[in-house]
């Protein structure tokens, strides 16, 4: 059954074509990817595509790595959990303190879903968070004013549920371990990953790239120097990862790390 599964995934990965059978559309912008009985990844475009993961760690508690960019698309996520997955239980966990990574928190929090967080994206969220968001305005080209609005209008809220980053922190939820642990700066200082060993999958965040992005992209809050090193810590650590999930883009396997490794030193 597992072998089965893993094909089914591997198959996926290279066949849009049947990859599409597995999608779930809950709106023009926002689609959920169903890998297995526990694994969903949710991508919303907003306008780019980036991706968050549902896990049902039990038939009583889901956990969400990342939100969608905004309020409208967690709400309209949650309520889709709840009507299909039917938990007694949400808590949510965020990966770094860009707006791909927290955009919903405030709706979460309004919820009454726990987020868990480093302290060191609680201290970005202050001191770099209103900049990021004017980036991202002027990113946003004219025709795009619908998405602006909901971007000068954005509140970012901290997780609730703080730990230190240099610790990280193991969570057992349901019958599942989440393993949330930061290698060293990134992409971002702050970001981590989330490891979930009973399913062999990785969560990489924006650390890590997908094949068919050839540049690092959005660099303002990178250390590029550290970067290789920690991402080697990750493809050190976790090994057994048999499934990759970049924050942007198509996952895939431990050849993603490997991508992410070139593309730093092509740099
Ligand atoms: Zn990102």
């Amino acid at each position: 059954m597992k072998t089965a599964l893993f094909f089914c995934v591997g198959f996926m990965v290279f066949t849009n074509m049947i990859f599409a059978q597995f999608e779930i559309k809950l709106s023009e912008e926002l689609f959920i990817t169903k890998l297995s009985d526990k694994i969903y990844v949710v991508t919303h475009h907003f306008p780019w595509e980036s991706n968050s993961l549902l896990v049902k760690a039990s038939d009583k508690e889901i956990v969400l790595i990342d939100t969608p960019y905004d309020t409208t698309a967690t709400a309209l996520l949650i309520d889709w959990v709840y009507k299909n997955l039917n938990p007694q239980k949400i808590t949510a966990i965020n990966t770094g303190f860009h707006v791909d990574n927290l955009g919903g928190n405030q709706y979460l929090l309004e919820k009454g879903i726990d987020i868990y967080g480093a302290d060191k994206t609680c201290v970005l969220i202050e001191e770099r968070g209103e900049k990021t968001q004017q980036q991202l305005i002027s990113w946003l080209k004219p025709e795009q004013e619908r998405i602006k609005k909901v971007y000068e209008t954005m509140v970012f809220a901290k997780p609730n549920k703080i730990f230190k980053i240099e610790d990280g922190i193991n969570l057992k939820i349901g019958n599942l371990s989440f393993d949330v642990f930061f290698p060293g700066e990134t992409h971002s200082p702050d970001n981590l990953v989330v490891y979930i060993k009973e399913c062999n999958v990785l969560f990489a965040g924006c650390m890590v790239k997908a094949l068919s992005y050839q540049n690092l992209g959005f660099r303002e809050d990178a250390n590029v120097k550290e970067w290789p090193i920690s991402v080697k810590e990750i493809q050190d650590k976790y090994k057994n990862a048999q499934i990759v999930i970049p924050h942007h883009g198509l996952w895939g396997d431990l050849i993603l790390v490997k991508h992410t490794l070139d593309l730093i030193m092509e740099y």
